[in-house]
């Protein structure tokens, strides 16, 4: 798509889903970003290896998508901070719990319609 094409895109969804009023909208900026999805090949494989290491650093918490490098979701994202920050409250050391959001089981999006 065109620049104009995906913004007019995304503007009809927000107003779609109540989030905007098309005619507020008053300038747009694509941008591209690299590296949105986590990638899960090459050294991928030895992921395990990457968070016994960094578990290491008691103060450390990888969350969301990124920090985890793990295709999350915005809740399964969401709940890894939420996971983060009862450990803190709570002076749980384990990180497990966080590392342990969105394994569970598979995740599919499903369309109803
Ligand atoms: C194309 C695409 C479509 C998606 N569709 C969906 C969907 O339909 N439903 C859904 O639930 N999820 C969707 N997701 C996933 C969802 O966007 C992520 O799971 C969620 O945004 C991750 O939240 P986060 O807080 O981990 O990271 P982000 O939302 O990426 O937030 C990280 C923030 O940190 C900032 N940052 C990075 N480095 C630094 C730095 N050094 N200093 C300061 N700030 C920094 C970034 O600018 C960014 O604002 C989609 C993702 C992509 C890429």
């Amino acid at each position: 798509m065109s620049d104009k094409d995906f913004a007019e895109f995304a503007i009809n969804e927000l107003a779609s889903i109540n989030i905007i009023d098309k005619e507020d909208v008053l300038d747009f900026h694509r941008e591209k970003v690299k590296k949105a999805y986590p990638a899960y090949f090459d050294t991928y494989k030895d992921i395990d290896k990457l968070v016994e290491y960094v578990n290491k650093f008691s103060n450390l918490y990888c969350v969301g998508r990124n920090g985890q490098h793990r295709y999350n979701n915005m809740d399964h994202s969401m709940v890894t901070s939420f996971e983060a920050v009862k450990n803190i409250k709570q002076g749980i050391l384990s990180k497990d719990n966080i590392w342990n959001v969105n394994t569970e089981k598979e995740y599919h999006e499903t369309k109803s319609n």
